[in-house]
């Protein structure tokens, strides 16, 4: 019956080979999902929902830094989705993430980073987004040359304790991907 649930709800997610592989890869941590419940909280969703490709990866040199996110090139207006089940923790514009927003997965103590988005996240800071939930669509505000989402991975807190890793490989098992 659990199996059933569970299928049912990878298909409803793109791929079920993908979201088998990501209930038992990145699920959360001491994590059996809730056989009774169907609710999507261990699936873990492609940030872009459209056509794109990957750019510029984690480490790439930048002038004085290094980039420390996944560029995903999309055409601008294309959709991007919650990860997952998360909180928004910032809505704001910075001159060369440009229009970003921050939502927090508590579970699995990462939180995920969208910048250039074209416009103002369209969700507000304290909101629950479900994983897949619309929250912006691609642009190039800020310092972007090319509509993309620049995606970052942090494990802990955005800039409050945590630190940012290589996001690809998580991407790479992200439903829709
Ligand atoms: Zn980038």
């Amino acid at each position: 019956m659990a199996l059933v649930a569970a299928a049912a709800l990878a298909i409803s997610v793109v791929s079920a080979q993908v979201a088998f592989a990501q209930s038992g890869g990145v699920g959360a941590p001491g994590g059996t999902t809730t056989p009774t419940t169907p609710a999507p909280t261990g699936a873990m969703v492609f940030p872009v929902g459209g056509p794109h490709s990957f750019g510029d990866g984690f480490g790439a040199a930048r002038s004085g830094h290094t980039h420390q996110g996944q560029d995903i090139m999309a055409a601008c207006g294309t959709p991007e989705v919650a990860v997952s089940r998360a909180k928004v923790k910032w809505v704001s514009f910075q001159k060369l993430a440009g229009n970003y927003v921050v939502i927090r997965n508590k579970k699995l103590h990462q939180d995920y980073m969208y910048a250039h988005l074209a416009t103002r996240a369209s969700v507000s800071k304290g909101q629950v987004v479900m994983p897949g939930q619309q929250i912006g669509i691609v642009g190039q505000t800020g310092n972007a040359r090319g509509c993309h989402l620049h995606f970052e991975l942090w494990k802990g807190k955005w800039y409050r304790g945590g630190h940012p890793i290589n996001p690809l490989p998580f991407l790479q098992t992200y439903a829709g991907y």
